[in-house]
């Protein structure tokens, strides 16, 4: 008999209930696609409920009962959808991992092209690259770009705008992404640190199948700090240029002022400008604090060496079936 490979769908889920279903139908309808042309194929589905609120949790122990290739793996809390893809390739068994939304906008017809550019050994990553933001608000892509564009100045891990956390991977790479065990994650970051022969499939960007976005402006405001932060040690040195500039500034001042109390004799004015350069110096001083805290912030939090996630049920040790479960 032929040699089987495994397949695992790492599909991070909170308060999916809606989509599931949909999403669920969309895969394995792909799966059956890809098995017909590749026989060797098998796939498990490996599901992380990311501390729900509605009945995901209710639909995927439905769901692993009446489907022996889906596992799940329910959080005690949110932790994030960083958390979620960390805890399914840490417990995905299979020799290709994919991660992918379960709101479908990470078209699961992706997958035979992803699965050939892998498997032709050719490359070691496939992923998605969004060549527009449609339906998405244009104030949160103008944001979107800048931070693409800030952090790719400032640091050595290049980060491709349109870039996503739908990627296909062997084996070898996952390994790599896991050894990076750090508490403060930032997937795409993470996802291009460790490198390999990456292929990047260009596509339109598609709306949610169903239900709403989790992600609040704010939240992926802190989500960017996050990537900047992790990736890169930049602005860290602006208090230097800052404080250099101030000094040199200092320095001109004095001459000035020297030059002014020699030439026209002494004079008491000059409060205003006193009181603008304290402001301004003060300023300046509580910003590379600022900077400096959340450097440290991280660092601390590192140091806890905290969990990244914590589990509370899984397809081994969920409850036995009640009567409304199995109508679903
Ligand atoms: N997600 C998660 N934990 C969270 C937030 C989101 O696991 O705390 C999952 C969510 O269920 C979805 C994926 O991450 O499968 C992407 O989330 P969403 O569609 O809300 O983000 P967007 O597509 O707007 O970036
Ligand atoms: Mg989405």
């Amino acid at each position: 008999m032929e040699q089987t490979s495994l397949i695992s769908v790492i599909v991070p889920c909170y308060n999916e209930e809606e989509v599931l279903p949909l999403f669920y139908a969309e895969i394995t309808k792909i799966s059956a696609q890809m098995q017909e042309k590749h026989p060797e194929l098998r796939f498990e589905y490996l599901f992380i409920d990311d501390g729900s609120k509605d009945h995901t949790l209710r639909y995927l122990r439905a769901l692993a009962r009446k489907d022996e290739r889906v596992r799940f793996i329910s959080f005690s809390r949110n932790f994030g959808k960083e958390a979620g893809i960390y805890a399914g390739l840490q417990n995905a068994k299979g020799d290709y991992c994919v991660v992918m939304d379960a709101d479908l906008q990470h078209p699961p017809a992706f997958l035979p092209t992803m699965y050939e550019a892998v498997a032709s050994g050719e490359y070691d990553c496939a992923t998605t690259r969004r060549v527009s933001r449609k339906g998405e608000s244009k104030i949160r892509s103008w944001f979107a770009r800048l931070f693409y564009r800030i952090m790719n100045k400032i640091s050595q891990t290049e980060i491709v705008d349109g870039a996503q956390d739908f990627r296909f991977m062997t084996r070898q790479m996952v390994d790599a992404v896991l050894s990076m065990s750090e508490y403060n994650r930032f997937s795409k970051g993470i996802f291009s640190w460790v490198g390999f022969r990456v292929k990047y499939l260009e596509y339109e960007n598609v709306e949610r199948a169903a239900g709403t976005t989790a992600w609040s402006f704010w939240g992926l405001f802190r989500y960017s700090i996050e990537g900047i932060i992790g990736f890169s040690t930049a602005p860290l040195s602006v208090s230097v240029v800052l404080g250099l500039l101030s000094c040199v500034a200092a320095v001109i001042i004095i001459i000035a002022t020297i030059i002014k109390t020699l030439v026209f004799g002494e004079e008491v004015s000059g409060f205003p400008t006193l009181l603008c350069s304290i402001f301004f110096m003060g300023g300046l001083q509580l910003f590379c604090m600022g900077i400096l805290g959340i450097y440290l912030s991280k660092t601390y939090l590192e140091v806890k060496n905290r969990p990244i996630y914590l589990v509370r049920e899984t397809e081994e040790n969920m409850p036995p079936a009640p009567a409304e479960d199995e109508a679903k």
